[in-house]
Order: structure tokens, then sequence, then C-alpha cells
């Protein structure tokens, strides 16, 4: 039995063969303590919140005691990182607890974070610090808020125990939640073994229940592969969008569901510059903002490459190509949507871009401006959004442009207002948020991590007790540094 009793935990990493994975034992943490939960991810669940703080749900969440019967694995996989193939990397401090059903017949698979060394722990310890876990946690339920394909948070439960990254922290396991979290690495370690069985086992099992409509076409492979590339294309579309740097677009960290997978020294930019570099590791600026969509694409040769047992050059090749068009239409489509404009203009893009350069000039905030963008006046001044820019007349030519631009739509602009606002969201989370929550946690007071979640858990809405978290960032914010070292 689990410690919910109404889920049956499966596991169906189990129909691979075991060169997929190892099975792990319990490492426990000491006086394990649930730092968060996650109410609305239980209620999909078939679960209530108060399940999450009873001792044998403790035990689960912060690795003392698997589900009886069930195999805890961690999975085999490599990776392309910063440029370079690293033939064996796999689950280093995460391991999948099994599977339940949600209420909707949705199956989830369960893993936690930080749970203790595996054979693919190399030199690392197997922990993960209470910070990051934090930036994992809310990062992944504010993606979620913002209709953003991404891992989901349950649980976090944090303890005494020391870890020691540049300076001793303390210990957290994070119980996160996926349809799958199987990853473009997943395939490669096994194409640059010469293990080609594997991949088609893999391929086989990623299409039996993830991609079921594949199974369909008269060559299931292809159409797997074009449906990863498409999603891969969306998924960045919708990072550009919204402002967010993922910041380790290494292969091991891609999604093959397309979901925004490992967060770590992730950012969404406060004042908007295109060349943002949200890791402070990342010394060349591979994974800048402005490279992420070229980065989806490369990271996808490299699963193409994987993929050639199975799917001939030919055909992974048209599916590449075809990701520079669907990345930019899906892109258009949602800067569109922050513009408010339904009726399709040759000129759209060149009128955004030329947008997005002026804000990079000035390092305009770009959620701050968006959301406000939304009361903009055709026949005003606009002093709320031009006083956004130092040079002021800058705007005021973009600004002629998009008041000549809205003449040419049908909507109402109080309709209009309306979508914009259901497109650009008034909260995000800032670094220097999640690092106030950090800093209130570690000294016990978890109330900043709650309040943080639920207001991020709607970021589209008005909502006046959180009026504080929506403005630009404080001038202590430029200090934050966030690197790998989680
Ligand atoms: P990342 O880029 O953070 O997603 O991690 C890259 C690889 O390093 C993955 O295989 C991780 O499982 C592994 N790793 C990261 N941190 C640790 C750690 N503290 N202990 C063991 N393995 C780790
Ligand atoms: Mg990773
Ligand atoms: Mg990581």
């Amino acid at each position: 039995m689990s410690p919910f009793s109404s889920l049956t935990f499966g596991q169906r990493l189990l129909e691979l063969p075991p060169v997929f994975y190892r099975h792990i034992q319990p490492q426990p943490l000491s006086e394990p303590y649930l730092v968060a939960g996650n109410a609305q991810l239980c209620a999909t669940l078939g679960i209530t919140a108060g399940e999450l703080a009873l001792p044998a749900s403790l035990a689960l969440l912060s690795g003392k005691q698997f589900v009886p019967d069930v195999s805890a694995l961690a999975a085999l996989y490599a990776g392309h990182q910063f440029g370079v193939y690293v033939p064996q990397l796999g689950d280093g401090r995460a391991l999948s607890l099994g599977d339940t059903v949600d209420t909707e017949g949705h199956r989830w698979e369960w893993q936690l974070k930080g749970a203790g060394l595996t054979p693919f722990s190399r030199m690392g310890d197997g922990r993960a610090v209470l910070r990051s876990t934090i930036r994992e946690y809310l990062c992944s339920e504010a993606m979620h808020g913002l209709g953003i394909p991404t891992t989901r948070a349950l649980a976090m439960t944090g303890s005494p125990d020391p870890v020691y990254r540049e300076r001793p922290e303390t210990a957290a396991v994070l119980t996160r939640l996926a349809e799958s979290f199987i990853r473009f690495g997943s395939f490669e370690v096994f194409y640059h073994r010469g293990q080609h069985d594997e991949i088609r086992q893999l391929a086989d099992f990623v299409i039996r229940h993830h991609y079921p409509h594949c199974a369909q076409t008269d060559q299931p492979y292809a159409a797997l592969f074009a449906d990863i590339v498409a999603r891969t294309a969306q998924l960045i579309a919708h990072w550009q969008a919204v402002g967010f740097c993922h910041g380790v677009m290494n292969t091991d960290n891609m999604s093959i569901l397309g979901l925004t997978l490992d967060y770590g020294p992730f950012g969404f930019m406060d004042g908007f510059n295109a060349a943002h570099v949200c890791n402070h590791s990342d010394h060349a600026g591979r994974y800048a903002y402005n490279q992420q969509p070229q980065v989806g694409l490369w990271n996808l040769h490299c699963l193409a490459s994987a993929f050639l047992p199975l799917v001939s050059e030919e055909q992974l090749v048209e599916a590449l190509s075809g990701y520079r068009e669907q990345y930019s239409q899906y892109w258009l489509m949602l800067m569109r949507n922050k513009l408010g404009l339904v009726v399709e203009q040759e000129g759209d893009e060149a009128l955004i871009e030329a947008l997005l350069l002026a804000m990079h000039a000035h390092h305009t905030d770009y959620t701050v401006f968006f959301r406000r963008l939304a009361d903009f006046d055709m026949a005003g001044e606009n002093h709320a959004l031009r006083d956004m820019f130092l040079d002021r007349s800058l705007f005021d030519g973009w600004a002629t442009r998009y008041a000549a631009r809205l003449q040419l739509e049908t909507r109402s602009a109080a309709e209009r207002k309306l979508a914009m606002l259901a497109a650009n969201p008034k909260y995000i989370l800032r670094n220097y948020l999640a690092e106030q929550a950090i800093q209130a946690a570690q000294q016990g007071d978890f109330s900043l991590i709650a309040s943080l979640h639920d207001c991020l858990s709607h970021p589209f809405d008005e909502q006046p007790q959180y009026q504080a978290f929506a403005g630009e960032p404080p001038g202590w914010a430029q200090e934050i540094s966030v690197s790998c070292s989680s």
C-alpha cells in the first residue's frame, strides 16, 4: 500500500529492459519536514493536501520509505553538455517512485529529486539544497500557471542534514511529477553505444504511452520525430514570449514531450536584454535568451542522429527543416496575442521586432511593459508606457505605428484589453522574489513560498493582496547570481 490510500502505484518503466535503469534503495535524510505541498495538484491526483503531511507520506516524499512492492528506479541517459557529448549521465540525484492515474485518467510518473546517490551520481552527492528545490518548485508551478508545458511540483521536504555547495546549506527533496521524464539524452546514449535495438524499444515505449496517434501512421518513428520537433518549437516559442531563460539547455535537459525540464539557473527577465545570460557559469553565453530557439534546433539535430537507425536521413532532415517555420509561426501567434492583434497583417513581425529593439535599448521591464500595454490609448500620450523609455521619442515613434496598426483591428478596445490581460501575465517568478522566499525558508518561515505559489498559479489575474509581487525588482536584486551549483 502506498501512503495515499486512494492511489495505486505502478512502475511502467519496468516494461523496458534492465539496461534502461538501476534499482535504488532508500537513503533517508534525518528529521524530514514538509516545506510545501501543492493542494491544486493533489486535487488533480485525487488526494488531499492534508495527506501529504501524514508521517507515512513524509517518509515517502523524503525518500525514507519507497512505495512497497514498487521498484524505485534511476534512469540511464547521456547528453550533449555545452556542445560536448558526455557518454554517461543518468539520474544522478533523481529516481522514479512509480506512476499513478489521476482523476481524469492521466498517468503521472513521480520522481524524487535529491533523495541520494545512484549509480549515475558520478562526482555528485545525490542531494539537492533547499535553495534550488524552492526555485524548481515555484518555477514549475509558475510555468504551469502561465500555460507553458512543464514538469510539475507536488511537494518539498527539507532536512537539517548539511549539503556542501559553495557554502554549507541544508538538504531538501522535491517530489516532481510529469507524464514522462524521458529526455533527448535517453535516446542518445544508445545511439552512441551502437545499441540500436534499445533505441527502437525506447521509441516504441514513447509511442505506446505518449504519442499513441503515431502508431496509426504509416511511419510511426518518423511521425514521432516530427511531433517532437513541433513540441520543442512550441515550447521554446513560449519561453521567448514570456521572457524565460532556461539556462542549461543541454540535451539531457530536453524533454521528449516538450516540457520545461530540470530547473537550475533559470531566470525570467526583468529588464529586457535579448542577450541575457541567466546562468553565471555560462561564460560564452551559449544559452543566452536569444540563442534558445537556435539551440532547440541544435539539440533536435542531436536527437535526429539517435533516430538514424529508425528513420531515413531524408525524413529526419525534412522534419528538422520545418523547425524554424513552426517556431516562428507559433512565436508570432503568441506575440500577436500579447499586442492584442487578431487580424493578421504583413508588417506585424516588423512591428514586434521594433518594439523589442526599443525595449532592449532601454532595458524596459518586459513583464510590466506588456501588462501596461493592455491600457494603451490610441489617442492618448500613454505616460505609464512611455516613461519606461529613457528616450521617450523611441516609444512615441513605435506608439504611432502601433496605434495605426490597431485601426485595422475588428475588436472593440474593451475586448482587446481583456484579451491582452489574459495574454500578458502580471506576475512572474522574478529572481528576487524566489530569493526572498529562500531566505525566509532558510529561517524556517515557509509562508512566502505558499503565497508566491498561490499568486503565480493565477498570473493573469489581478490579485491586490499580492501587489507587492508585481513590481520591478529592487536595486539589491542586481546582485543575485545564479549558477549551476544546486
Ligand atoms: P543538470 O545539468 O543539473 O540537469 O545535471 C546534469 C547531470 O548531473 C545529471 O545527470 C544529474 O543527475 C547530475 N547531477 C547534478 N547534480 C548532482 C548531484 N548533486 N549529485 C549527483 N548527480 C548530480
Ligand atoms: Mg538535468
Ligand atoms: Mg539540475
